[in-house]
């Protein structure tokens, strides 16, 4: 089977990609059935104050309830979703679901994935009007999380649509940071309110110079901005003092919180167990 021609070799390719394509519709088909059948759930993983760890927001994370098959993450079914277009109603059941839970959460923020297709719909922000109205979620309490690929496809109606949704009151996060192309002149043209360093730059930064010094001058630059800076998908306590020294001022992953159901949050909010802090917090100026 060594010698396979370059004719035989297309054809396989050909096939395989003609197989992951059937792959693609049916699970979109699933998706929309989904969507019907009311199998999707909102997760929420709270982020916390990196000196105090109290808590001061949640992102809200889909997932889908199969009733049959195996478990599938958002991040191989959004991607689907976004192809065909679906993610515009599931970004609107998102939203809505999201704002109706937070609503009761009156102390903290709440932070919503959006992705670039959502946000090339020029209905978008009109629709996320009438969402903010219907429930009555305060827009000063809303963070929308984008990521540079929302800014780079369309940028004339991104900013746009990005202008009209700041006036009700919204912020708007950099998601993902440190993952793609977005560079620190990013940060100067677009203006977000807060940076999300993605977990990827935050493991990289413990034993890689270069990555850490990117890190940290992507922070310098945030904060000269007067953007706030969260990192993401912190796991141990070594990279929480790391990101706190360097100036995070908000810390999101399993060291503190999973994702979990909103009843969950709930009980949380409610327990006076938060924050449960067993290690004095780490003098940032001192480091
Ligand atoms: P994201 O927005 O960057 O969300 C953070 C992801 O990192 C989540 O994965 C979260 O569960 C995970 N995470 C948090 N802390 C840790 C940690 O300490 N360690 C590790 N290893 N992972 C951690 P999840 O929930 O699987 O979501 C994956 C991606 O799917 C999200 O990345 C986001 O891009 C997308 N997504 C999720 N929900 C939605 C949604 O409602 N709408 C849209 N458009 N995209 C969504
Ligand atoms: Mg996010
Ligand atoms: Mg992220
Ligand atoms: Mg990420």
């Amino acid at each position: 089977a060594s010698k396979r021609g370059g004719k035989m070799r297309c054809t396989w390719f050909s096939e395989d990609f003609d197989r992951n394509r059937e792959a693609q519709r049916e699970l979109d088909g699933e998706l929309r059935k989904a969507l019907v059948k009311e199998e999707f759930v909102l997760h929420y993983q709270p982020l916390v104050h990196a000196d105090t760890q109290k808590i001061v927001a949640v992102e809200s994370l889909i997932r889908w309830n199969r009733s049959q098959g195996d478990p599938i993450g958002p991040h191989i079914f959004i991607p689907i979703a976004e192809e065909s277009g679906l993610i515009n109603e599931i970004g609107l059941w998102v939203l809505r679901t999201a704002c109706r839970d937070a609503l009761r959460w009156s102390d903290i923020k709440l932070s919503v994935n959006i992705s670039a297709a959502q946000l090339r719909n020029p209905e978008f922000p009109i629709q996320l009007g009438q969402i903010l109205e219907e429930s009555g979620f305060p827009a000063e309490r809303l963070e929308l999380e984008i990521t540079e690929t929302c800014l780079v496809l369309d940028p004339v109606v991104a900013e746009r649509s990005l202008d009209v949704i700041r006036g009700f009151g919204v912020n708007i996060s950099l998601d993902d940071f440190g993952t793609g192309y977005a560079s620190i002149g990013f940060l100067r043209q677009f203006r977000f309110e807060k940076l999300k360093l993605d977990r990827s730059l935050v493991v990289q930064a413990e034993d890689d110079d270069g990555s850490r010094a990117m890190m940290l001058s992507s922070i310098t630059v945030a904060r000269a901005l007067d953007m706030g800076v969260t990192a993401e998908g912190v796991e141990t306590e070594a990279q929480a003092a790391m990101v706190r020294t360097a100036g995070c001022d908000q810390i999101q992953g399993w060291l503190y919180y999973k994702a979990m159901p909103a009843h969950e949050v709930d009980e949380l909010l409610e327990s006076s167990a938060q924050p449960q802090i067993e290690n004095e917090p780490l003098n940032r100026k001192g480091v």
